[in-house]
């Protein structure tokens, strides 16, 4: 087989997938180590997803009120419905303020308050004095484009340092050797048509979210969960992927993102009666209320029949009241993306928004340095050698079952800087690599082969639509047993099609055919994971809201969940501790309570 297919051959000392926010941070903070250092990405660098972040990123810097980084240690723990990891949030919270600081130093340009520091908004759950406080203004901004200020300082930063990149190299599959440990990744040049082995004592995935399992996302195109799709392949659990944040506001239609921002800066979501609901749902923060709340909210609205629109069937998000000054200064990519998706001058009219798929708080477990974790010989923390996820891609877990908007852009940089602290401990500059296996790529190789030439009846994009289709029914804000059965059941049967799979193009150069069935496999198995997990997880907790199970049950379910897949389709489920500890005496367990704000 490995004769049939020319590979050549790379050797570093570290190698990222990925170079989107995570991937870049910590692409740069490797080479800044002195480790050799490549970086992987299907597309160019500043193309990512993070590019389209909008609202910004927390740390509570406190510039504009009172702060404390650990009252938003306490916000994310209650924004996790307690299934975040407690020495985790501790981490990112107190990391996020010199991290900020840094990426200011780098060159990040900020919007600025009056007297010249980092302008901050309040986002939805972040509050002051453990909750008892007035709504913090934490979210650190630059307009409405912070993910593309964030993005191409750190692209600049990167080639300020020497790593090497490999531009429009798609990653096909992990090389992992007999002893489970992971030796690099095999990659397709895209341009070219070539195939490259990097050989690394480090393997780090960046890649992102799987957004695209579903019909209406706000996320690109790209995002397909590889990262995921490559570590289910090599064996490995992916973790808490029954948690699949909806954003409230995706315009209605289009799917595109309308910040949270827009709510931080005081627009108001209205009903068919032109009433601002969230007083109803969330007395104190109304508006502010933290995503699935506010997402759940909506649903309800729209099933009472106070939907708007000829099919009462979405919500408008009203900004009239904020006036041209606020619009044109801090949310002038949201006047823009309003007027070209959904024909509305925000000036006059409100948006018709409706909740849409955004964000994936499941995925590749990690502990706090960003190595990849599973749970092995009764250790739940057992550190899968050469092998990091850090990003959308990986489940830390600092998100536990929902995501704070502002704390992933941060979750990037703090993450993405951890994997190069580590790595400089434990990686060597230039170290000696073990001599791989002969046929080390021998299996990636046999499922090149294979999908290039799938010559079955359905195309690609026919098996997709059929996934995206299903997720959006039956895994959505709101489940019960039902649906759920009967999702897992349609989602077995779409997994196993992908054997009649139909690729047209034979060629190995910019077979983008090629490319996106390899995309669909990863977000297939991805697909198939989330649903099982959300069908075993019987009860409501974060943005997992079970109809038939209303409420939170931590006796039962205040665990992890870690969920595997075979490449013919058979789940296998098992459980990780929440780890209910923090790292220093600086700041105390959050003790699960009723989560209401
Ligand atoms: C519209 C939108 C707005 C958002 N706004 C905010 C916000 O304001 N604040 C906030 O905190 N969060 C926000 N989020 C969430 C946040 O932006 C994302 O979670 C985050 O940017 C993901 O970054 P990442 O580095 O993990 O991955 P990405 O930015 O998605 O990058 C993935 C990288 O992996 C590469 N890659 C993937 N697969 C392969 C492969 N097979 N081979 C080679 N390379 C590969 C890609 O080329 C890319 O470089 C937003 C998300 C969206 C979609």
């Amino acid at each position: 087989m490995a004769a049939a297919y020319k590979i050549h051959e790379h050797t570093f000392d570290m190698v990222v997938v990925g170079a989107g926010g995570a991937g870049l941070r910590a692409t740069f903070g490797l080479a800044q180590k002195g480790l050799k250092t490549a970086c992987i990405t299907k597309v160019f660098p500043t193309r990512s997803h993070t590019v389209a972040a909008q609202g910004g990123v927390a740390a509570a810097l406190a510039n504009m009120g009172e702060d404390d980084w650990r009252y938003h240690f306490f916000d994310t723990v209650k924004g996790s419905d307690w299934l975040g990891d407690q020495d985790a949030i501790e981490y990112m919270c107190k990391e996020a303020i010199p991290a900020i600081i840094e990426l200011e130093h780098y060159g990040v340009p900020f919007s600025r308050t009056d007297d010249g520091k980092i302008y901050q908004r309040p986002f939805g759950g972040m509050t002051t004095r453990y909750g008892e406080g007035p709504p913090a203004q934490r979210t650190c901004a630059a307009a409405d484009r912070t993910g593309h200020a964030i993005l191409h300082t750190l692209y600049q930063q990167s080639l300020a340092h020497d790593a090497q990149f490999f531009i429009e190299y798609f990653a096909l599959d992990l090389i992992m050797d007999a002893n489970g440990a992971c030796r690099g990744v095999l990659a397709l040049d895209m341009a070219e048509g070539t195939l490259h082995l990097f050989k690394a004592q480090g393997t780090v995935l960046a890649t992102g979210g799987y957004g695209r399992a579903y019909f209406s996302a706000t996320s690109a195109h790209t995002c397909t969960g590889d990262g995921g799709g490559m570590a289910l392949r090599a064996g490995l659990s992916l973790q808490d992927m029954e948690f699949v944040q909806f954003h409230p506001t995706g315009i209605y239609g289009a799917g595109c993102l309308i910040t949270e921002g827009v709510r931080g800066e005081g627009g108001i979501l209205r009903n068919s009666n032109g009433e601002r609901f969230m007083e109803r749902y969330a007395p104190s923060v109304k508006d502010l209320a933290p995503r699935d709340m506010v997402s759940r909210a909506m649903t309800m609205e729209i099933r009472d029949g106070r939907g708007v629109g000829e099919l009462k069937d979405h919500i408008l998000l009203d900004l009239t009241h904020l006036g041209p000054e606020v619009i044109h200064e801090k949310l002038p990519g949201i006047a823009e993306s309003a007027r070209i998706f959904a024909n509305v001058d925000v000036e006059k009219q409100p948006i018709p928004v409706i909740p849409t798929v955004h964000y994936n708080m499941g995925g590749i477990p990690t502990n706090y340095h960003g190595e990849v974790v599973q749970l092995r010989n009764g250790n739940p923390d057992e550190v899968v050698p050469g092998l990091y996820a850090i990003g959308e891609a990986a489940c830390v877990s600092v998100h536990g079952a929902n995501r704070l908007g502002s704390n992933s852009l941060l979750d990037l940089v703090v993450f993405g800087r951890a994997v190069a602290n580590r790595a400089a401990e434990t990686v060597k500059v230039d170290g000696k690599q073990a001599r791989l296996a002969g046929d080390a790529c021998d299996s990636a190789l046999a499922r090149l082969d294979k999908l290039r030439n799938a010559n079955g009846g359905t195309p690609t994009a026919v098996i997709r639509d059929k996934m995206q289709r299903t997720m959006q029914l039956d895994a959505a804000v709101f489940r019960t047993g039902e649906t759920l059965a009967d999702g897992v059941r349609k989602m077995r049967e779409i997994h196993a099609s992908f054997g009649d799979v139909k690729v047209a193009d034979r060629s190995l150069i910019w077979n983008s055919d090629l490319i996106e069935t390899y995309e669909l496999s990863n977000l297939l198995d991805q697909a198939l994971v989330t649903i099982v997990s959300a069908e075993n997880r019987t009860e409501s907790r974060g943005a997992h809201a079970r109809e038939d199970f209303p409420d939170r049950d931590d006796a039962h379910w205040q665990k992890h969940t870690l969920c595997s897949v075979t490449e013919s389709g058979e789940t296998a489920i098992d459980y990780r501790p929440v780890h209910m500890y923090t790292l220093s005496d600086d700041v105390s367990v959050v003790p699960p309570k009723k989560r209401v704000y």
